[in-house]
This record gives structure tokens, C-alpha cells and sequence, in this order.
């Protein structure tokens, strides 16, 4: 039996991509290994956002290349974002590329295998793969694809291009899907795609999707990653704050607090329009946890639009960001702009917002002590043998003395300190 293994680069949609794979592999009569030692197929599923992950993933197949010198069997293929924008040229690399296979094509992986096919990459537009229920890695979260594909074209990015058009799962293997993570024990469940907030399936909406979702009966917890501000709405608002199932934690990228370089971003939205969300979402629900997405150093960014990112941060006080300078890829529209800042001051920039998101999350995290978190109890903890970690509604992590026995349950407990990434407590 020819034994498979996937390495994943790159977001929550590669990792629920490579699941996705791995059950099409097996549902074939393959086995999957975790020791690359003993695999007869290496398959790297790749990330193209930034040009840096596509040179670390093509040095590791390099490396790989030197095991099919005592195993003349080996079969190196590569799939995802980085298979479906470089296609040949990755056979053509020499670095030991068996197969390229785009992201549309996942369900012919085993038939590529079997007749050594080389490439096979073209788009489907209405792909979403039914009727595959992945088998899971891990033990308590699950993320469940509810769509693919993006139809925004922000301009610096090559998902559009890669991933192809927008495209919604229905909503019967959703719930089916959900049930079944359930079922295993998953309690905790990320419904994913590039633009959550736009899923449409038969005239059902994202609202209505996860008001039904919520009420599947194995599941504890819901969220939903990632989200657009300019389709966000009041419904979802509402079902949230509603809903005791969903996760009071909204991912609301915002990118730039600049309303000039939004429009050169091509994100639909102006800084206004972004605060409005944050107020409405905090009314509704005082103490939700808000996380964000920032680039700086986006083409033409001035002094004082960056500085406007930088208040906005200020302002807002996420309880966490991810923070990029900007990384040019090619066939992105930004790319061809020819204002690029310089890299030394690309740089400076990002290291200030670390600095600045650093003091602010200390600060948020500092705020939580006395409150009582209900937590989902997910490991040992990595300081202590005497501590569990989990995560808690609002996507902190909290550690705090128990039994191991305690994991995989929902525990109360009372925040006593904090440091700039975990809440700490004890059992209430
Ligand atoms: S919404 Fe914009 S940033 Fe997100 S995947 Fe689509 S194009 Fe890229």
C-alpha cells in the first residue's frame, strides 16, 4: 500500500484543504503516514500570499529531492495556491516536482497518482467538493469550508487569481459535516472561507447559515473566519449577539486606517464605515473579542496615512493583530504600482505597530483580571505539567491548575493575571 504524507504551508483554508486531500487519498486505498521516512508520496500543499512562503516551501522540496536517491519510488507532488500560480514552472524547476496539481483538481489526486500524471490544474468554477466529510487531525477545533474562492480583488492580493471565483457549499453538508466533527468529539467550530460574510447558497445567507449551524446538537462553540468589513451586517450582528452558541470574537480585517489607500486597495470600505462596524458589534456585545489584519507600507502610503493606520489601531484596541509590511506579488494589480515604499521604511512601520499591538494587547489582556472566562479545555500546559491550557470565548488562550482529566470539557475561570498572550487563573 503506497503510504502518503502533507505538508501544509500557509492559512486555516490550506489546513482544511490538506484534511480535504488526505480523506480523498484514503477513501482511494492509500494510507497516510506521519513519518516522511516511510512515505512513498510527499505532497506540499503551498501558500502564494507572499513570496517569501513560496521560496521556503520550494527549498524544502529541494531537500526532499535527495531521498529519491535511495528510494527510487518517491513521488514528489506539490498542490495549492503556489501549484495553481506557478503550474509548469514548477516542473520545470528541477527540484524534483512529480506532479502539480491546482486547487479545483483535488479530487483526481489519486488518478494523477496512479497513471503519473504530471500537471493538472485547470479551474472548476462550481467545485466544493461534495459529499467529502474529512477525517480530522487534532482533537477539539474543526474548521468546515462553507466556501471557496474570492471575487474581491483587493489589489495586492493573489488569492482572486488562484483560488479562483466565489463560489458557496450547500448548506445540507455543512450541517452534515458539522454533525459529524461534533460527533468525534470536535466542540469548537470555525466555519472558513476568504469572505464568510458573502456566502450565499440558494437565497440562504451567512446569518441564517449559522443560526442553523449553531443549533446542530454536538457543538458547543461557533465562530467564523474570515470576515469583510463591507459585508458585514446588522443581521449577523444580531444573530450573534443572540446566539449563546457563537463566539463573541469577530476577525475584521481592516488593512489601513487610511481612506486613499483603502480605495488603492480596493477594499470597499472607508475608515467610517470600518469604525461604525466596531461600534455597532461593541454595543451589541460589550465584551467581544476583536482581532484585525494590517499591511503597511502599501504603495504610496505617506507618513501621515501610515500614522492614520497607526491611530485607528490605537483607537480601536484590538485584542490582537496580524501584522504585515507590504510584499509585492506579481500579477496583482498593487504590484504594478509605481510608488513602492522602500523596504527600510516598510520596515520601520511594522516594527512600530508590533511595538504599538504588543502594549495594547498587555493592556487588553490586563483588563480581563477578575472576570470569569468559560474555558474549553484543549492541553496540558507547555510551562507546566501542573497547568491546562484552553481557549476561551472571546479567542484568548487561559492557563490555570488542573487535572488532566479536565481536558475536552468547558470549565469557569477566574482571570488573576496576564501577560501579552495568555490569560492566567484558577477554577471557579
Ligand atoms: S477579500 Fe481581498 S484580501 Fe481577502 S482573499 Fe479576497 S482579495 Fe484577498
Amino acid at each position: 500500500m503506497k503510504k502518503f504524507i502533507i505538508e501544509t504551508y500557509g492559512c486555516q483554508m490550506n489546513i482544511a484543504d490538506s484534511e480535504l486531500v488526505a480523506t480523498v487519498l484514503k477513501t482511494a486505498g492509500f494510507e497516510q503516514t506521519n513519518n516522511i521516512d516511510e512515505a512513498n508520496i510527499i505532497i506540499f500543499n503551498t501558500c502564494s500570499v507572499r513570496q517569501h512562503a513560496e521560496d521556503r516551501v520550494k527549498g524544502r522540496i529541494s531537500n526532499e529531492q535527495a531521498r529519491k536517491r535511495d528510494k527510487s519510488d518517491l513521488i514528489i507532488g506539490v498542490m495549492g495556491c503556489m501549484a495553481q500560480r506557478l503550474q509548469e514552472e514548477l516542473l520545470e524547476l528541477n527540484i524534483g516536482v512529480d506532479f502539480v496539481v491546482g486547487v479545483d483538481q483535488y479530487h483526481n489526486i489519486p488518478n494523477i497518482i496512479n497513471d503519473h500524471l504530471k500537471i493538472k490544474t485547470d479551474f472548476n468554477h462550481q467545485e466544493v467538493y461534495h459529499d467529502i466529510y474529512p477525517t480530522r487531525k487534532g482533537k477539539f477545533n474543526a474548521f468546515v469550508t462553507i466556501m471557496r474562492g474570492c471575487n474581491n480583488y483587493c489589489t495586492y492580493c493573489i488569492v482572486p487569481y488562484v483560488r479562483g471565483r466565489e463560489r458557496s457549499r450547500p448548506i445540507d453538508e455543512i450541517l452534515k459535516e458539522v454533525e459529524i466533527a461534533g460527533n468525534n468529539g470536535f466542540k469548537d467550530i470555525t466555519l472558513l472561507g476568504q469572505n464568510v460574510n458573502s456566502y450565499d447558497y440558494d437565497g440562504i445567507h451567512f446569518p441564517e447559515l449559522m443560526e442553523k449551524v449553531s443549533q446542530v446538537e454536538s457543538i458547543q462553540r461557533l465562530r467564523f473566519v474570515t470576515s469583510h468589513p463591507k459585508d458585514l451586517s446588522d443581521e449577523l450582528i444580531k444573530v450573534m449577539a443572540s446566539n449563546d452558541r457563537i463566539c463573541k470574537h469577530v476577525h475584521l480585517p481592516m488593512q489601513s486606517g487610511d481612506d486613499e489607500i483603502l480605495k488603492r486597495m480596493n477594499r470597499g470600505y472607508t475608515s467610517d464605515h470600518y469604525r461604525q462596524i466596531i461600534k455597532k458589534l461593541r454595543t451589541a456585545m460589550p465584551n467581544i473579542g476583536l482581532t484585525t489584519d494590517i499591511i503597511v507600507g502599501f504603495p504610496g502610503e505617506t507618513q501621515e496615512q501610515y500614522q492614520k493606520t497607526y491611530d485607528l489601531m490605537k483607537e480601536i484596541g484590538y485584542d490582537y493583530a496580524f501584522m504585515y509590511k507590504y510584499s509585492p506579488r506579481e500579477g496583482t494589480k498593487a504590484a504594478e504600482f509605481t510608488d513602492q515604499v522602500e523596504e527600510k521604511v516598510r520596515l520601520e512601520r511594522l516594527k512600530e505597530i508590533i511595538e504599538l499591538q504588543r502594549e495594547i494587547t498587555l493592556q487588553k489582556f490586563k483588563g480581563q483580571i477578575g472576570s470569569v472566562k468559560h474555558v474549553y479545555v484543549e492541553n496540558i500546559s507547555k510551562k507546566s505539567d501542573l497547568e491546562l491550557s484552553g481557549k476561551t470565548e472571546d479567542f484568548k488562550i487561559a492557563v490555570f491548575k488542573g487535572e488532566k482529566s479536565l481536558i475536552g470539557t468547558f470549565v469557569d475561570v477566574e482571570i488573576t493575571d496576564a501577560t501579552s498572550g495568555t490569560l492566567i487563573g484558577k477554577r471557579v
